[in-house]
């Protein structure tokens, strides 16, 4: 099953019972979960917590937003810094690997403006 990430977009720890544990997302931060469950964490209702002027505080918004999880790194150990992640190829350096992967693997390139 394919997780994604549940962004929590309020400037306020999140904090929400689901599935019988507690779900905490950090402001601004986000938690994995497999998709099926982000998205019942995502409808499930919470109770607004209003303060004494009748205006609901900002705490209690629930500002939860899915996101797929990018560039879904494999663990792999790296034993150098300068090892092409495609092919295995060892560079001298990392402008030697760019340079690399730019003639080799032009496909699979995610553009690293360094
Ligand atoms: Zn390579």
């Amino acid at each position: 099953m394919a997780k994604v990430r549940v962004y929590n977009d309020n400037v306020f720890d999140h904090e929400e019972k689901f599935r019988g544990d507690i779900v905490k997302i950090p402001a601004k931060g986000f938690v994995e979960m497999e998709r099926e469950d982000a998205v019942l964490f995502k409808s499930q209702f919470t109770s607004p917590k209003f303060g004494g002027d009748g205006v609901q505080e900002m705490e209690s918004y629930k500002m939860i937003r899915l996101a797929p999880i990018e560039n879904q790194a494999p663990d792999v150990p790296v034993n150098s810094d300068h090892i092409c992640m495609v092919c295995g190829f060892e560079a001298k350096s990392k402008s030697g690997l760019l340079a690399h992967a730019r003639a080799q693997h032009k496909e699979q390139m995610i553009d690293d403006e360094e």
